[in-house]
């Protein structure tokens, strides 16, 4: 009688178990993953408010800078280093990368590298053309100096003041796993960038996405 009760026991224990497995793995959390990217700095009007924004969220992102910028501040590249950003090389000048030939190119990017490298320690892996033109003339050399060239999937226009609420819906409603975004740190007066962030990141952190370095994003794709 015993044993008929412990068999009993046994087998509802197995029945109870087996839906309680198939529903774990059907709840896998999809993988969420985007990157914040942040050109054109640094610069004292707005980085550091960007980089407070990033804080309050606990949020890490890219900030494809100018050489130019780096060495005119060096306390914000300090900053942006020390608040645990990556950072990644946008040429020195800025100058249209189809204007420049392949020397041009060579020493735009090497310049901004040393930059980066005499404030920070750290040599650039990573590549951003200005206005994301690239030929392939540019591309040949920019592999060859060992660079990722990265572009982006969303593109906030903030570079073109778009009002703030405007930036935040595109996003909510076109933000997908392995996005990269599109955003500048500097643009001069009235930049739309940090209100549109206060816009968009709550929500998209309360639909479960993470937010990762441009870096981290491209390293695990290639896996
Ligand atoms: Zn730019």
């Amino acid at each position: 009688m015993k044993r008929g009760i412990c068999l009993l026991l046994f087998i509802s224990l197995i029945i109870a178990c087996i839906p309680v497995n198939c529903s774990a793995s059907q709840s896998e959390p999809q993988e969420k993953r985007i990157a914040l990217t942040f050109d054109d700095g640094p610069h004292p009007r707005q980085t550091r408010q960007i980089l407070d924004v990033l804080d309050k969220y606990g949020i890490k992102a890219t900030f494809f800078v100018i050489g130019v910028n780096v060495r005119n501040y060096p306390g914000i590249i300090a900053e942006v280093q020390a608040r645990g950003h990556e950072l990644a090389n946008h040429t020195t000048t800025h100058s249209h990368a189809k204007k420049l030939d392949s020397i041009a190119l060579k020493n735009e990017i090497e310049a901004c590298d040393q930059a980066i490298f005499e404030q920070t320690g750290k040599h650039s892996k990573l590549f951003r053309p200005p206005e994301g033109a690239m030929t392939e003339s540019m591309r040949t050399v920019v592999k060859q100096l060992g660079y990722t060239s990265v572009f982006w999937t969303l593109d906030t226009r903030d570079w073109a003041h778009t009002p703030p609420d405007r930036i935040s819906d595109y996003i909510i409603q076109n933000a997908k796993n392995g996005d990269i975004i599109l955003m500048h740190d500097y643009i001069g007066a009235n930049s739309p960038t940090v209100a549109a962030l206060e816009g968009f990141l709550p929500i998209l952190l309360e639909k479960g996405y993470t937010f990762v370095t441009a870096g981290e994003l491209l390293s695990n794709s290639h896996q």
